[in-house]
């Protein structure tokens, strides 16, 4: 999908070498929270979960992002609106890699190295977007997030939920 300009996803930081924003598969850094293992997926199959690279920080890449617009003279074009458009455009755009598929699992078997790749930028798309939007929002997202999952933690007590897929509507105290 074409974004503002005519330019494929105007936004992307994809030309920066400086920085990766694909956050890979690097297990050299701990898995480990406060110093214990972080807890096997799947009820204990030993498989240990996925993480992300501490790398970078969601503030990284709005930093990024805006030098990106900024270099570009693009500010004209990314109001919040036009942000939100294209961030729905790249929505879709993830979308269509999974689509007629049918059901995926975990870890995506039998995708090939560019099929991963495709989504990985797709999805970056869709960060980068996400992350501009709120800026010019003037929404701290990374606060928003702590703020949002508290209420989560609330509105879905573990004891109550737990293995439930109920919305909280749903629930009777
Ligand atoms: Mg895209």
């Amino acid at each position: 999908m074409m974004a503002t300009n005519g330019k494929d996803a105007c936004g992307q930081n994809g030309d920066d070498p400086s920085v990766s924003l694909n956050g890979g598969n690097d297990t050299s850094h701990s898995s480990a929270v406060n110093g214990k293992k972080a807890p096997s997926r799947n009820g204990g199959t030993g498989e240990e979960r996925f993480t992300f690279s501490p790398q970078p920080t969601m503030e990284d890449i709005r930093r990024l992002q805006a030098e990106f617009t900024d270099e570009r003279d693009w500010n004209q074009f990314h109001q919040p609106r036009n942000l939100l458009l294209a961030l729905v455009g790249e929505v879709g755009e993830v979308s269509e890699l999974f689509q007629w598929r049918g059901e995926v699992a975990e870890g995506l078997p039998g995708w090939t190295d560019s099929e991963r790749e495709h989504l990985a930028h797709e999805l970056s798309d869709v960060m980068i977007y996400l992350v501009e939007l709120a800026e010019k929002c003037r929404v701290d997202l990374p606060r928003a997030v702590l703020r949002k999952m508290a209420l989560n933690r609330e509105k879905y007590p573990a004891s109550k939920v737990h293995g439930s897929a109920k919305k909280y509507t749903e629930y009777e105290d």
